[in-house]
Parts: C-alpha cells; structure tokens; sequence
C-alpha cells in the first residue's frame, strides 16, 4: 500500500544516519578505555618494569600495565602508542618476562570491513525501519511524526468477512444498500441504459445500532476491497494534513475499485460551515477537498463512499446536495422483531440452554441498540461460566439485562436496616402503582441489591407487547408511577429521601414534552414550544417560544406533576396492606418475582373484596 518509491530514500536516510551513530557511538566506547600515550613514556613504564603484557600490530602497540595498587581506577585503562620494528625492544621485553603478543594479521581486506561495519548495518537497519517507525509513530500518537505524507492511516481490509447475514433486523437499510451492491458487482448493467449511478450513501441512525457494521456487510456482499476512515482521523493539528489524507484516500481508492470508502463519524469534518464564529481552517480544508474530490471522481470506476453519521442535522448542506450523498440510509433502532433477529444473530455461536427464551429479553430490551444486545448476550456468557455451567441459560441473559441497564450489583454496599425499610417501600410504591392503574406495563421484578450504577434498587416492569405509541392517559399513569416511589416514602414514614432524584428527573421531562411537544395540555393545545435538535442521540429541546411563554409551561408542568403525584399518594393510602405486606416480603428476600408480587396483591385484594 506504500508507494516504493517515496519510502526507499525515506528509510534509507533513516538507516544512514542510525549507522553513522551506532558507529561513532563504538568509537567512542573503545577510545574511552583506550589511552594514546608517546613513545618515550612507553619506554619509561619499561625501564620502570610497570608492563604486564604487550600485543603488537603493525603499526601500533597496545600495553596493559601491571595492578597499581595505589590507583585502582588506572588499572582497567589500555594504553597505545605507535610501534616501529626494533629488534632490541623485543629481546628486551621478552627478558623482563612481559608477556608479549603478536596477532596474526587478519587477511580482513578493507572492503570487507567496511562493508562489516557500514553497509551491513545499514541494510539491517533499512529493512527494519518500516516497523520501527511504525511503532514509534504509534507511541507518539501519529502526531508530529506522520506531519505531511501519512498515508499510513489509511486502512483497507480486502475483505471484511462480514456479510448481510451478520447484520440482523435492518431490512429498509440493507435494501436499499442491495442496490450499491449489485451496482459494485456490475456496473455495465447501470451504465449501458445511460443511468448514472450513485455516488454515495450515508447512514444516519443512533450510536450502535450498526451502521459501521452494514457499511463493511455492503463491501463483503460485494466482494470488494473496504477502505475505511473515521472523520477524526482527518482532523489533524496542522492545517493541511487532513486535506491530504483525504487525496490520498481516493487516490488509493480510485486504484483499487471497484471498492468501499467509507467514512466513519463524518460529522467531525463535515460540520456545517455556517455559524461557528471565526471557523475552523483545517476542518474547512479538509471538507473542502472532500467535496471536491466527490465531485471530481468517476462513479462509473466503481468507487462507492459511505459515510456514517449520528448527527445529520449538523452536516454541512454542500455534502447532502444530490451528486454527492445524495442517499439518506436511516439505520434505526430495533424493533420487537429486530433484536429478535440480533439476538439470534448473536447466540448462534453460544451454547444456550433449553429454557432459552429469546423473545422475552427482546420484550425486557425495548428501546437497546444492536450494541447493547451483543453486550448482553457476551454478559450472560461470561456469567454461565462465571456461575460452573457449560450453557447459557435464561437466567444469565435476564441478570445481563439487568447489568446492561442497572450496573452490577453490588452486594458490599450495606444499607442500614432503617435505609433498606426505605427502599423497600419505595420500590414497592412504583411497583403497586404499575399494578393497579389500567394502562402500565406489568411488574416483571422488584429488588433491593444495590447496583454499581448508582440504584439502591429498581423496580422493573416489561412491555407485553412491542408499542410505538403512548397516549395522554397512558403518560399521565407512567408519569404517576414513577412518582409513587417518593409517595410510598411519604405515606409509610413521613419522610422524603434522595433516592427519588431519578424518578424526579424522568417525571419532569415525561411532563414537559407532553406540554411543549406531544400537544397533549389544555393551556396551549397543539402549539409545539419546543423542538429535538439531535434527534439520533440524546438531544437537548430547544425552546420555539417567548421567555412568558417559557415560565408559562413550566407552571403548566409542575400542575402535572403535582396532580399525578396526590393520584400516587391517594392510591397507595387505598393499598397501605398490600404496600405494607409486599415490603416486608422484600425486605425479607431481596428480590422480588413480578409472579409472587401479584400473588400477594391479589390474596390481600381478595380479602378486601370478601369483607
Ligand atoms: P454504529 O456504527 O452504528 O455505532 P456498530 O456498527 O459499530 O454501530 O455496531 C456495534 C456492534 O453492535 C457491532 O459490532 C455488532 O456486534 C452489534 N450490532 C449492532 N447492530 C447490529 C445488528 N443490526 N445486527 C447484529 N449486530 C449488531
Ligand atoms: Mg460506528
Ligand atoms: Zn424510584
């Protein structure tokens, strides 16, 4: 993928320059314990008898001296000095008894040493410094190193492995992406009618709901090589590089189509131009080059980019003209039938138990993404051999579930008898609630072991069947349910504690959207005061309307809130037995089945109506 030629110049000054270190490096070393000394004060340490031994080149003569007590450090030291042939020398050391050396001369030529000790290392070296640059790249973060030509970055798989099989649910998407597909396998049958073909898609949809996923499943049904950027690696701290990358990228592409380019979280470059006070340079750049080489390339080639993204509505318009991605994929969230289908996707390599009921945790799941149910079913298989057993069973996947939404529990945080009466109650609260209103979902358990998210306990309830609309009454109960946890503390000690802070915040907005965007108060009727900006993750509204009219709704709110919460505390003073008899129950066990609950409401229902 690197093209030769910039590399070979490239690395080779690397290698150049490691030598001349490495070599001047040695020099140094041996100089160190070597020392030149002159030839008379050789002569002296002879006359003075201070010579162990001596070994003698051609031209140069090497002398140890004998151990200095007085001076240990002199004793490691080497001496030299320059050698003339003397006869008289020789016979003169031999008598002293210095020990005397003469190498044999190594026939060594020195085009041999020098290829030993410069060449050798330079090609070692060479061939070495892709991966060392590599990984020293990496260490540095890609940062300053990879300034200019990276194109490094740039990751192509040539095949993905993954195919529309793997993506489950999706249907609308993977239609209308069979399309790309067939083109990619094909083109001649779009260009012979004169149809021009699609330059790109974009998938929009909420973080992991798998739009990653369907890009690499369109180039593995396709059978074509898959380039891949996320947005952010464009983003570079010098102007410029991310608007090279970009080049680089289709240039590279264009040589290999046909192919996939896809680009991962567009929205880091490609936001809108409009409205950011003072701009920003490279990102402009970069969106700029992009735009332009979208427009530059030919589609006919077979080079089809995808791109994905969870934050539509901040793309720069210029990307969504028609010629560019002029196809909008929503990759939604899963319905009832969808994590079905992902939950099977994702237990098929799983040995699962015969109790496995896989439509009942996609009912518990409504609302999790294809992440979320990959997690889950990974969670409950680490908990089938945490637990001894060789099987996922469906009790595993319910605990995962609740792991995913609650955290895990944490069984060291001890609650003071008198805090656990408190939960009890408050739980117990929401959970009558559900029951005895008309139009709540049923209790599926209730439990008191704390959770590492922060719950002290939790009340849940599941959906009997799949539901895409809510209606005022039933907002109105839901918002009523999650009010009675505080109402059950209010009614039973008197008290109000913090752990309705979560119940609080969920009321709150339940009731305001029904204000300012469902049309469902009486005050304003059908006026919609405020609007989601980021629809595909947690957006924040923003509000349509004049600051009077602001204070108004949320006057019009608290009416809500407080009027559902007398509801929640009139119904659990009609139900303080039953209240009372669950919770201590729940104190007793911990945890709750939706089962055993009703059999206890129903036994104390039963006596009432008897009397
Ligand atoms: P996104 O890019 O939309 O944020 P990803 O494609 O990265 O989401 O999905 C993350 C993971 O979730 C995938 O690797 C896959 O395991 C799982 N997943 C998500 N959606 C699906 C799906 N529809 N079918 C099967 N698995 C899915
Ligand atoms: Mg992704
Ligand atoms: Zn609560």
């Amino acid at each position: 993928m690197q093209p030769i030629k910039k590399n070979l110049f490239y690395y080779l000054g690397i290698a150049l320059s490691l030598t001349i270190i490495i070599n001047m490096f040695l020099t140094q070393v041996s100089k160190s314990t070597m020392e030149e000394i002159d030839y008379s004060r050789f002569l002296n340490m002879l006359d003075n008898n201070q010579i162990e031994s001596v070994e003698i080149e051609s031209d140069k003569i090497s002398i140890v001296p004998k151990a200095n007590k007085n001076d240990p450090a002199e004793n490691k030291k080497i001496y030299y000095t320059g050698y003339l042939y003397d006869s008289q020398l020789i016979s003169k050391m031999h008598s002293l008894g210095i020990k005397i050396s003469i190498p044999i001369k190594d026939k060594q030529s020195p085009i041999i040493s020098f290829l030993i000790s410069w060449i050798l290392p330079i090609g070692i070296i060479y061939l070495l410094s892709p991966r060392l640059m590599g990984s020293i790249n990496k260490k540095m973060g890609g940062g300053v190193m990879s300034f200019g030509k990276n194109t490094a970055k740039v990751y192509m798989e040539k095949e993905t492995g993954v195919t529309f099989n793997d993506v489950a649910g999706e249907d609308e998407a993977k239609e209308s992406l069979n399309e790309l597909v067939d083109f990619l396998h094909n083109p001649s049958k779009y260009t012979e009618i004169g149809a021009k073909l699609p330059k790109g898609a974009l998938l929009v949809g909420p973080p992991g709901t798998g739009k990653t996923l369907l890009a690499k499943a369109v180039a593995g049904e396709a059978n074509v090589p898959f380039f891949s950027l996320s947005g952010s690696d464009f983003v570079e701290m010098f102007v410029g590089v991310g608007a090279s990358r970009v080049r680089d990228l289709f240039k590279q592409a264009e040589q290999k189509a046909p192919c996939i380019v896809f680009i991962d979280e567009i929205d880091a470059i490609g936001k809108s131009r409009e409205g950011t006070i003072g701009g920003n340079d490279e990102r402009e750049q970069t969106l700029n080059q992009l735009l332009s080489e979208m427009d530059g390339f030919d589609s006919s080639k077979g080079v089809i980019i995808l791109a994905a993204t969870n934050r539509p509505e901040v793309l720069d318009k210029a990307l969504l003209r028609p010629g560019r991605f002029d196809r909008r994929v929503i990759v939604d969230k899963p319905d009832l039938k969808g994590r079905i289908a992902i939950l099977q996707v994702h237990t098929k390599n799983i040995k699962l138990g015969d109790d496995i009921n896989l439509e009942a945790i996609a009912m518990a799941t409504a609302g999790a993404v294809g992440a979320d149910l990959a997690n889950i079913v990974n969670e409950a298989a680490l908990r089938a051999v945490r637990m001894g057993r060789n099987k996922v069973i469906q009790e595993d996947l319910f605990e995962a579930v609740e792991v995913i939404i609650a955290g895990k529990e944490k069984k060291d945080r001890i609650l003071t008898p008198k805090e656990k009466r408190i939960v009890a109650f408050h739980e117990v609260g929401h959970a009558l609630a559900a029951a005895i209103q008309k139009h709540t979902q049923p209790v599926h358990k209730i439990t008191i072991v704390p959770r590492t998210m922060g719950a002290l306990g939790y009340t849940m309830q599941m959906p009997e069947e799949e539901k895409y609309l809510m209606s005022k009454d039933e907002i109105i109960e839901q918002i009523t349910v999650l009010l009675a946890g505080r109402a059950a503390e209010e009614v039973e000690f008197n008290i109000q504690t913090t752990g309705a802070s979560n119940d609080i915040e969920s009321a709150t907005e339940l009731a305001r959207h029904m204000v300012s965007m469902y049309g469902m108060s009486d005050k304003f009727g059908m006026v919609g005061l405020e609007s989601l900006q980021n629809r595909y993750i947690d957006g924040r509204p923003v509000q349509n309307c004049a600051s009077e009219t602001a204070s108004e709704i949320d006057s019009e709110v608290s009416r809500i809130i407080n009027s559902c919460h007398e509801k929640a505390v009139k119904l659990l003073k009609d139900n303080t037995e039953a209240l009372q008899k669950i919770a201590e129950f729940l104190i007793e066990k911990e945890t709750v089945t939706g089962k055993e609950f009703m059999d206890i409401l129903n036994s104390v229902q039963q006596k009432n109506d008897e009397q």
